[in-house]
């Protein structure tokens, strides 16, 4: 039978980085075998499930590229087949009503801590009598239905990350609840590990791929998928995601949902790749830069490791850089003008090619998209500020004649050679060629100076390129005279 995986938040948040990066080793691993990923919005806790959360969700999987080939399947339509495997627990004599209130069970759990002991579901109304239930039930108790716990055994389980997984019954705290309390003789809402082992038995799930913070569910999960008849699937339990302290990834570290990283100028394909290199490296372990195409190539859980893989922003800001400087300009183009356009720059009126050059000209510097906004305001301003050394730069000696010649260049209109056209980087370079002769000075204060002039900086982007895009506006001739005011 071919490989079936899933993915399965809860939408009671936006895509949390551990969730999305659970979601490419799911990815991965399907696509690797040409099998289905599957996607299911586990939306049963109606308190804090939110429509807007399951819409973040699936933006966020779309945007990163992990396409699903079935669903989305939301749990919230699926009650009844819960309820149905509740009641054919009960039927099977595999799990009971249990009539504890809150009060007794918190007495209990009191009792246990003060014994020393681990709290535990005691499994006291495991055995009542009819005419015990029929008490709780005159004094208007609602049960909760738990399922049968043997005690004695222990669960073994062969996990694709962690090996062997060896899980003492006795430990999973006691009988567990699999629905909510209510009306006498009713079922009430079913609980996730009940839902989720019912939705991967119907959805003939063959591979369970999810965070390790679920051993102790899987643990239960086989004890139900056993009562139910259904076949066990595989399990991988993947690392978690911690923080510089070791400790797990967590929203007091600020950015963890995929739409902030998104708001923060990382790019799809960039944040996919840095993903997967979160817990699982390459058969050649120097190769870091890869699709996600490219990477299901190669994914196999033996090359998933145990340990928690710890967040490395220095190496996140490497491979989305190495993503922006590869990407074709029209494409880095798309995605930079938004952010510019939100800035207030690059209105509609501006063409398209000389955004280009911009784009071009600022690229390579770039290693999160808003970047984009600082380097290339110059542009878009027709005010400039200086920087000191910039400052300090055009009060240098002979610098006022170096750009006052310029300045005559560029009015002159000598830079073109056909009137009404713009200047090429040749006549640009020939232009300070022969301002550096005329005035008898090296090339470099003529650079630093127009660069000084033209920028207000005393660093940036190649000055010819740059100069020319103010050229094709018949703005450099502005910028060289509002330098030379303030001398
Ligand atoms: N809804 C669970 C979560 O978001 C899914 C766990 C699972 O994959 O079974 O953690």
């Amino acid at each position: 039978m071919s490989v079936r995986v899933r993915i399965a938040p809860s939408p009671t948040g936006n895509l949390h980085i551990g969730t999305a990066r659970t979601a490419v080793f799911n990815w991965l691993f399907a696509r690797h075998l040409g099998g289905q990923f599957i996607l299911r919005i586990e939306d049963t806790d109606l308190e804090r499930s939110r429509p807007e959360y399951t819409d973040n969700i699936l933006e966020g999987l779309n945007w990163l590229g992990l396409t699903w080939d079935e669903g989305p399947f939301y749990q919230s339509q699926r009650l009844d087949l819960y309820k149905q495997a509740v009641q054919t627990l009960l039927d099977k004599g595999l799990a009971y009503r249990c009539y504890c209130t809150p009060e007794e069970l918190n007495d209990m759990r009191a009792k246990q801590k003060a014994a020393g002991l681990a709290p535990r579901y005691d499994n006291r109304h495991r055995n009542l009598t009819a005419d015990e239930q029929a008490a709780f039930e005159a004094e208007g108790r609602k049960p909760v239905i738990r399922f049968k716990i043997d005690g004695d055994r222990s669960i073994v389980w062969k996990d694709l990350v962690r090996g062997t997984v060896s899980w003492k019954a006795s430990d999973l705290g006691g009988d567990m609840v699999v629905a909510r309390a209510a009306e006498a003789g009713g079922v009430g809402q079913p609980l996730y590990n009940l839902a989720v082992v019912v939705d991967d038995m119907d959805m003939t799930i063959t591979h369970v791929i999810r965070g390790e913070d679920h051993i102790a569910n899987t643990a239960k999960q086989i004890l139900l998928y056993e009562a139910l008849g259904g076949q066990v699937p595989e399990f991988a339990h993947t690392p978690l995601i911690l923080n510089q302290e070791g400790r797990k990834l967590s929203k007091r570290d600020g950015v963890t949902s995929i739409s902030d990283f998104r708001k923060m100028g990382y790019i799809a394909p960039g944040l996919a790749n840095y993903m997967t290199l979160l817990g699982w490296t390459a058969p050649d372990a120097t190769q870091e830069i890869f699709t996600l195409d490219e990477a299901a190539q190669t994914f196999t859980f033996d090359r998933v490791n145990q340990a928690g893989a710890k967040f490395d922003w220095d190496k996140l800001n490497w491979i989305n850089s190495q993503y922006l400087h590869h990407l074709p300009i029209p494409e880095l183009t798309d995605l930079i003008l938004p952010v510019w356009q939100e800035a207030g720059f690059a209105t509609d009126s501006e063409e398209r090619s000389w955004l280009e050059q911009i784009v071009a000209l600022i690229g390579p510097s770039l290693t999160r998209l808003p970047e984009a906004v600082e380097l290339a305001q110059m542009f878009f301003t027709e005010e400039i500020n200086f920087s000191e050394e910039a400052t300090e730069q055009l009060q240098k000696e002979g610098v006022k004649e170096i750009l006052e010649s310029l300045l005559a260049t560029v009015e002159g209109h000598s830079l073109s050679e056909v009137e009404g056209q713009s200047a090429t980087e040749d006549t640009l370079k020939d232009a300070i060629k022969a301002v550096t002769k005329a005035k008898k000075v090296k090339k470099g204060l003529v650079m630093r100076s127009l660069r000084a002039a033209l920028t207000g900086e005393v660093h940036g982007p190649d000055l010819i390129q740059s100069w020319l895009l103010w050229n094709q506006k018949g703005q450099d001739g502005d910028r060289i005279k509002q330098s030379l005011n303030t001398l």
